[in-house]
């Protein structure tokens, strides 16, 4: 990719101009960004000649890396809103979810994940890392190919045109002891060499698509000590710098019974006995204490926040002042997909530490004066660290992923800057999407607000749910 004296880029395919961008060190005018044939960014210049360059409609700002997700879940929103006892806490909820993974087959696996994929991209989320735990057929056995459903994500993915962290889930006990499997996790479980082979297995068509591989083992109650131990220095073996989530913390009997079987709380526990890193997330970190909150962001991990699922299931609200103040790192999922909407799980951060300290504006600076400014830059750089791939940003070396906002959107218009209108984005048009454009790997995924095959994705999504709902029955 050349470029002329002047700034004009000399091949139109591969430029895009914006009178206004986010760029990892805060707006920009006048930016020209080229990329080569790869899908990586070659060239981001700013105070640029436009020249034949096609010119975005509105304000670039970085994709957003979406850190957490479960795809099959999605077909349970609207399913758990009742007054049942049954529903009353998150425990509740995991019955009805534990009964759709039970039941899934892998076309509806494959249907579902490549329709909320296909939502994530037209919400601004140009990535996801893929915390995937059904594993077996529905009696719990491997499939003939044990990669089944690893793949079929993996297929998803490419279909729905997304970048795809994939991290296979390690499952192996039903609470903090040792305490046996549960007959219903029967899909999950796998021993640690069994898991390694899958690891093993499932790398060259990771490679081969430009999705990463990593690993998941699901929670302390769920990976006993040794277990964890083999599994991390295996995937180390393997690949030193995979990245490694986990859920930790995200209820208080969770930190309860992790107290009792072994006097600390979950978060004490694992860095204590693991070197926890920038390779790690800790998915949800709600109930932290001061010392954990201390020590977590010292270590460089990312905490993995899903602010309207922790909503939903009635978690707790995670202190991200307190863990901001302390240098540390966070990104954005959307885990049980309640809601599929960067904007969104943006908003719910935000909104939940106000509604909790009764103050405005608090994940403020210290490099951006806005909120949503702040917000963003913030978790794009920790959702490309825990995702493990290059998507950091509108940057030189980092893959071409943006989301391009329409100007002349009714909340958008008229509004005095660029800055301005990524606030109405996030605080003000949840409802009524002012996304344009979403460009993954340098090719536009998403054009005026829809991916073109939404309509297709989203009739195999109703009919896989459809039959999801009359086979999860109890
Ligand atoms: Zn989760």
């Amino acid at each position: 990719m050349s470029v002329s004296a002047s700034g004009v880029c000399a091949k139109a395919s591969r430029c895009l101009f914006a009178q206004e961008a986010l760029l990892p060190s805060g707006w920009a005018s006048q930016v020209l960004l080229q990329w080569d044939e790869r899908g990586q960014l070659t060239s981001v210049q700013t105070h640029a000649e436009p020249g034949d360059a096609p010119r975005a409609k509105g304000p670039v700002l970085p994709g957003m890396p979406n850190l957490h997700s479960h795809a099959f879940q999605r077909a349970m929103a609207g399913l758990t809103e009742y007054g049942q006892a049954t529903q009353g806490n998150f425990w509740g909820w995991r019955e009805l979810m534990y009964r759709f993974a039970a039941a899934i087959t892998p076309e509806q696996l494959e249907a579902i994940a490549t329709a909320v994929y296909i939502e994530m991209l037209e919400a601004g989320f140009t990535s996801v890392c893929e915390f995937h735990y059904i594993h077996h057929d529905l009696d719990g056995r491997p499939y003939a190919d044990d990669r089944e459903l690893s793949l079929r994500l993996l297929r998803a993915a490419e279909k729905a045109g997304i970048g795809l962290t994939l991290l296979p889930v390690l499952y192996q006990t039903s609470d903090f002891g040792g305490r046996a499997s549960r007959p219903d996790q029967r899909r999950f479980i796998r021993r640690t060499d069994n898991m390694l082979a899958l690891l093993e297995a499932l790398k060259p068509a990771c490679d081969s698509q430009d999705a990463r591989l990593g690993l998941a083992p699901h929670s302390l109650r769920a990976v006993p000590p040794d277990a964890l131990q083999q599994i991390v220095s295996g995937l180390t073996s393997l690949d030193p710098t995979a990245p490694i989530h986990l859920h930790i913390s995200e209820q208080i009997a969770e930190v309860e019974a992790c107290m009792k079987w072994s006097g600390k709380r979950p978060l004490q526990w694992l860095l204590d006995h693991h070197a926890v890193d920038e390779r790690w997330c800790l998915i949800h970190a709600t109930h932290i204490d001061a010392q954990e909150c201390r020590r977590a962001a010292a270590s460089g991990a990312v905490v993995g926040l899903c602010p309207t699922t922790e909503a939903n299931l009635g978690d707790g609200i995670f202190d991200a002042p307190s863990w901001r103040a302390v240098g540390g790192r966070w990104g954005i999922g959307s885990d049980s997909h309640v809601a599929v909407n960067a904007a969104e799980e943006l908003m719910m951060l935000e909104y939940g530490q106000r509604l909790a300290a009764q103050k405005r504006n608090l994940l403020v600076g210290p490099y951006a004066s806005s909120v949503a400014t702040s917000m963003t830059l913030e978790a794009v750089a920790g959702g490309a660290q825990a995702s493990g791939r290059r998507v950091a940003g509108l940057a030189v070396g980092q893959q071409a992923d943006w989301v391009i906002l329409d100007a002349h959107h009714p909340v958008l218009q008229d509004l005095p800057n660029a800055e301005s209108m990524l606030s109405a984005h996030i605080f003000a048009s949840s409802r009524q999407s002012a996304i344009d454009e979403v460009w993954v790997a340098g090719q536009a995924r998403v054009q005026q607000g829809r991916h073109q095959d939404f309509i297709v994705t989203r009739s195999a999504f109703q009919a896989a749910r459809g039959q999801l709902m009359e086979t999860s029955r109890s």
